[in-house]
């Protein structure tokens, strides 16, 4: 099997958020089984890392009749597994990936659609066969509709399009102006296919022409066929749903696990838990940091969108005021959130606030943590809390999605669970939830049983591999029969 896996970010080489872990680990374990590219744009900064390309191809992209020059970078990983980067300076070397602080880049059209076809005039100048197209989010979603107008469409005939949806409140939607730009036939602007209320939507497309289409927690799919969660596509899914399967994501426990992680200051696992705290007493050291050793520590490592619950939170800190808790929160994005939680963080002693996107400083707060507070609106699958797990902190998250599906609520001694769980979306439901963790968090050894519990639980990117794996196989068995058929 041929794969190529189409994604806007994956670790090591870029990352804004949950889609960049995912990208960077899921294509590395299928490749112990099966050849597959990893395709990226070749975004370029600062803070972009120092790895070693090779040059391999490059050509003309032609959007609106301009020529960009385009290049295309290879990375050879291992045998069956190699990184191929769209290299465009004019789109791609920039200081963000999306967005200029929370302003989203007003050239994305452009830059995505960029990618998309410089990505199938590479397919077709190099005439290569991919079995499978796995797809993900709107940045990729245009992909099984440009390869059926493309200069050689037959080198795409038996292909099959899977597109993963991250997250659905992100659509990639356009002025109707663009339509052009996409070089496909006139009547495919039409609310049967990519037209979204006089604009076009990139994501709805790849719902429309994907032959499969997955989500990462099977809560989060039956979630998204109902209007809270469906962002206006919950009929277009309904309808789609046949196609439509949820796969939880899993944890790349080379990266994290206290066992063997670099980043933090004192390693520990299930049996020496006690060094846990050693990294609690070192992070208060080194951020200068006010909080009371034997208080409890609830973090928070976020986006800050409103998707995160961050209103749920600000309203809970008046109500938590009396109790034994200090939090701390690292997040970047809305600008409203950043400078309240800044204001928040100067006047208080118990609430401080690290405006920053920095992959260290979350793993040294994973190690010394005891509560991760996970409040979402909504959450496609969370990769945080799985974490948490893995380092001794407990969390409390609301109950949606991946949430829903990856914690397990906290009954009782016999039925510790490996956390807490609300339900509302309401700030009362929120607090009493953490009291609740706080009281039992008193009785050391009930916390401990909690922590354990949650430190053995596993969620291994080989089974989510494997689960897709299985998905491709049974969709290239029915495309056989169906040639037979033909
Ligand atoms: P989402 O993809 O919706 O942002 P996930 O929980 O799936 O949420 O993934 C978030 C990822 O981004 C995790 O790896 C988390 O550690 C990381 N992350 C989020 N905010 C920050 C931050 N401010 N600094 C460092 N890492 C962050």
């Amino acid at each position: 099997m041929n794969i190529l896996f189409a994604s806007s970010e994956a670790v090591p080489f870029s990352k804004t958020g949950g889609l960049a872990d995912v990208s960077g680990v899921l294509p590395k374990e299928i490749s112990r089984n099966e050849n597959i590219t990893l395709i990226l744009p070749y975004y370029k900064n600062e803070t972009s890392p120092n790895i070693e390309t090779k040059k391999i191809d490059s050509f003309d992209v032609i959007i609106n009749k301009i020529k960009y020059k385009t290049e295309i970078y290879k990375k050879r990983i291992d045998k069956k597994f190699n990184v191929v980067l769209v290299s465009q300076d004019l789109f791609f070397a920039r200081k963000f990936i999306y967005s200029d602080s929370s302003t989203a880049y007003l050239d994305n059209f452009c830059r995505f659609l960029l990618f998309q076809k410089a990505i199938i005039n590479f397919i077709v100048k190099n005439k290569i066969r991919y079995d499978i197209i796995h797809i993900n989010d709107w940045q990729t979603s245009l992909i099984p509709i440009l390869s059926k107008y493309s200069k050689n469409f037959k080198i795409f005939k038996n292909s099959i399009f899977i597109l993963s949806i991250h997250n659905l409140a992100f659509q990639g939607v356009f002025e109707r102006y663009h339509f052009k730009e996409l070089d496909i036939p006139d009547h495919f602007f039409s609310p049967d296919y990519i037209e979204y209320y006089n604009k076009i939507n990139f994501l709805k497309a790849g719902i429309i022409f994907s032959d499969s289409i997955t989500t990462v927690s099977p809560t989060y799919a039956k979630e998204i066929l109902k209007p809270e969660y469906g962002y206006g596509l919950d009929g277009l899914l309904k309808k789609y749903s046949l196609k439509l399967t949820g796969i939880l994501n899993g944890v790349d426990y080379k990266i994290w696990d206290p066992k063997n992680d670099p980043l933090i200051y004192k390693k520990y696992s299930i049996e020496t838990l006690i060094n846990k705290k050693e990294n609690k007493i070192k992070f208060y050291k080194e951020f200068n940091l006010p909080f009371e050793i034997d208080s409890s520590l609830a973090i928070l490592i976020t986006r800050l969108s409103k998707q995160k619950g961050i209103e749920l939170l600000l309203n809970s800190f008046n109500k938590l005021r009396r109790e034994k808790i200090n939090i701390l929160i690292l997040g970047k994005g809305d600008s409203s959130y950043e400078s309240v939680l800044t204001k928040i963080s100067k006047r208080s002693k118990k609430i401080k606030f690290l405006n920053l996107f920095d992959e260290q400083i979350a793993h040294k707060m994973q190690a010394a943590a005891d509560i991760l507070l996970m409040p979402s609106i909504y959450e496609p699958c969370g990769l945080t809390q799985m974490y948490s797990l893995k380092y001794g902190t407990v969390p409390v998250v609301r109950s949606t999605g991946g949430l829903e599906d990856t914690i397990e609520n906290h009954i009782s001694k016999t039925q510790p669970g490996t956390g807490f769980k609300f339900k509302s979306i309401d700030s009362n439901e929120f607090v009493l939830t953490i009291k609740k963790a706080l009281k039992i968090f008193q009785d050391k050894n009930e916390w401990k049983r909690l922590q354990l519990n949650g430190m053995s639980k596993k969620f291994s990117w080989a089974s989510s591999a494997n689960n897709y794996l299985n998905l491709y196989k049974k969709l290239l068995k029915k495309e056989k029969m169906n040639e037979r058929i033909d």
